[in-house]
């Protein structure tokens, strides 16, 4: 009888605590190397949280909410938000339940000082840290992104060139309205550039230190990509 509740009283702690194992997925790239197309479809296909800290602002900046109003001007013109802003809300988020069986993290962390933060938390969260690079040359990210559009209604992301939507400046899933991000211009888009040499690729030598980074070729076709970051996320899908 002892044994027995003993047994239950084991599984029972098992049960309650998230899977050891919870991947915590971190995508690095450069703006426009595609981390916003496949990690929606990474997520999808994983079923874990999709935790986009520029989706995030940009719904409070529509909204005109505190948030948004705050970080509307560094948004426009192609700056980081301040780390503390930026990680306040991030870890409002990852406190969310959805969030205890893993989730993948998109453009964050872009500072080292994100990445300390978040580095800090996982200490306290037990999880399987996967941290993958897309690779895009400058020349291609300025091409991607200028002719980038994004649905209003469902976010899905569409390029005039390599990606149409079936019918002109229409969404093929949901037929809202496309739209150009205001900060995908190419004067926005040197700025955000020029953030991320300076601000963001350094994050790629802290992660170097931490853990294992998996590069992988960013200018492959969007299904490629998709491919390739799958054999490393999850081997046996
Ligand atoms: P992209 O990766 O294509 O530049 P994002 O949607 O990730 O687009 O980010 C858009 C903007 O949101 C950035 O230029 C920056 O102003 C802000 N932003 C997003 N994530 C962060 C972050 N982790 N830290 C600071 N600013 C951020
Ligand atoms: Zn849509």
């Amino acid at each position: 009888m002892r044994h027995l509740l003993i047994l239950l009283l084991g599984i029972f702690t098992f049960m309650s605590q998230p899977a050891f194992s919870s991947p915590v997925i971190i995508l690095l790239g450069p703006p426009g190397s595609g981390k916003g197309t496949q990690a929606v479809r990474i997520s999808q296909k994983l079923a874990i949280p999709h935790i986009s800290t520029g989706d995030i602002f940009r719904y409070n900046i529509k909204n005109a909410t505190p948030l948004g109003l705050k970080v509307k001007e560094y948004l426009d013109a192609g700056k980081l938000v301040p780390d503390s802003v930026t990680l306040e809300m991030l870890f409002d988020r990852l406190n969310k339940d959805d969030c205890k069986n893993g989730y993948l993290l998109d453009g964050v962390p872009r500072t080292v000082a994100q990445a300390e933060a978040i580095q800090e938390y996982l200490k306290a969260h037990p999880h399987k840290l996967l941290v993958c690079n897309l690779v895009v040359s400058d020349a291609e990210i300025l091409k991607r992104i200028t002719g980038r559009r994004s649905c209003t209604a469902c976010n899905k992301i569409y390029h005039i060139e390599s990606a149409p939507p079936m019918q002109k400046e229409t969404c093929d899933i949901c037929k809202g309205p496309l739209t150009q991000r205001t900060d995908d211009t190419p004067a926005v888009v040197e700025e955000r550039l020029k953030a991320y040499y300076s601000q963001t690729k350094p994050v790629e030598d802290f992660y170097k230190k931490v853990s294992q980074v998996h590069d992988v070729d960013g200018a492959q076709s969007s299904d490629q990509v998709f491919n390739s970051l799958l054999k490393i996320l999850s081997p046996s899908a």
